[in-house]
């Protein structure tokens, strides 16, 4: 059951923003993986394959396997020139990193001889792509395109249920549930934010709680053990 106890609204979320950036910060943490190439690269293409390298690889990882390639081949024509060798070479050690090649390379060549070279703006095309599930098509729409999406992972979903602002079993679940619950415009800011928050404050064993100002307020749905 949804909590009753506090109204979620724009001043809700406002605050829980908030607080959660200021305690990112005072602990040094940056921008995952994904957002800095968005941030830098600033065009789909970029962000589409980053979020495929990003899928089970650590953020460090993700980030220099993304800068390696994208500096290689900036864009699907680019990348149709590298062999499936040389693109697992360049993302090593992102997990997966074979089967990750090919679906990169799969992906160039659709985008080349179906959309002219350039990623659909569309969630349902976007999901036809070869390893694109609606995680990597939203947080494509979201930082590629900055179109409103809610890409709900492992750590949205975990985090949004204990925090008592839905009650869902799966991710997928998980984004239906959010929309109705949350203002428009913390869409996109709210993967980033408790993709990092999960990282380094409510982690999925054992949560860091007595460090988290929602310490005394959580319902902490779920949460069995914590410090
Ligand atoms: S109080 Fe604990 S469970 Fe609740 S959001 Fe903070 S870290 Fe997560």
């Amino acid at each position: 059951m949804r909590r009753s106890d506090v109204v979620l609204d724009e001043a809700y979320f406002d605050r829980i923003f908030s607080e959660f950036r200021q305690v990112l910060a005072s602990l040094g943490k940056v921008l995952p993986a994904v957002s800095l190439v968005a941030v830098q690269k600033q065009d789909p293409f970029s962000v589409l394959i980053s979020t495929v390298i990003s899928l089970r690889t650590k953020d460090d990882v993700t980030l220099n396997a993304s800068r390696r390639l994208l500096a290689e081949a900036p864009d699907p024509r680019a990348m149709l020139q590298l062999s499936e060798d040389r693109i697992a070479d360049l993302i090593f050690p992102a997990g997966f990193y074979r089967r990750k090649a090919m679906q990169i390379r799969q992906i160039s060549e659709i985008l080349v001889s179906e959309y002219d070279g350039k990623v659909p703006s569309d969630a349902g095309l976007l999901m036809q792509l070869p390893g694109v599930g609606i995680k990597t098509a939203n947080l494509t729409l979201n930082l590629g395109f900055g179109i409103d999406a809610i890409c709900v992972d492992c750590h949205v979903h975990q985090i949004s249920n204990r925090l008592g602002w839905i009650e869902t079993k799966t991710p997928e679940d998980s984004e239906k549930a959010l929309q109705p619950v949350m203002p428009r415009r913390f869409w996109i800011p709210l993967n980033e934010l408790l993709v990092s928050y999960g990282q380094e404050v409510c982690t999925s064993v054992s949560p860091k709680c007595s460090m988290c100002p929602e310490n005394r307020s959580c319902p902490k749905v779920g949460v069995t053990r914590s410090r």
